[in-house]
């Protein structure tokens, strides 16, 4: 059942500050390349439940491989607290990173592992 929430995050210095409305019920943890780095765990939005508040011009890109995602981080403190992309059929989506999500309990989470690495 969808237990769909309003959270905050950002990242680490306070410079990137978003809204979110998203359903932490299934977490997505990737092995790629840059997942496993980071330590990402994610849940994917469209633009509609996603608002940036602050720090659009503290936010760096990184991009990598096929460079269809987009992923950012605040050049002041490194922390990447989400990435856009597109999903299946061209859509744009947001991916937050949970971990940056004010107020979440992460041992309650349930993980979905998802294996990036292969695709
Ligand atoms: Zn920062």
């Amino acid at each position: 059942m969808p237990d769909t929430k309003n959270y905050t995050g950002g990242c680490h210095c306070g410079q990137v500050r978003y809204d979110v409305t998203a359903d932490l019920g299934s977490v997505v943890a990737c092995n790629c390349s840059i997942c496993t780095k980071r330590g990402a765990l994610w849940i994917f939005v469209t633009p509609e439940n996603f608002a940036l508040r602050a720090g659009t011009d503290d936010l760096v890109d990184y991009q990598f491989n096929k460079k269809v995602i987009h992923h950012l981080f605040c050049g002041q403190c490194g922390v990447g607290s989400f990435s856009r992309g597109q999903g299946p059929g061209g859509a744009e989506m947001i991916a937050i990173n949970v971990r940056c999500l004010d107020g979440v309990d992460l041992t309650a989470l349930k993980l979905q592992p998802f294996d990036g690495k292969n695709l």
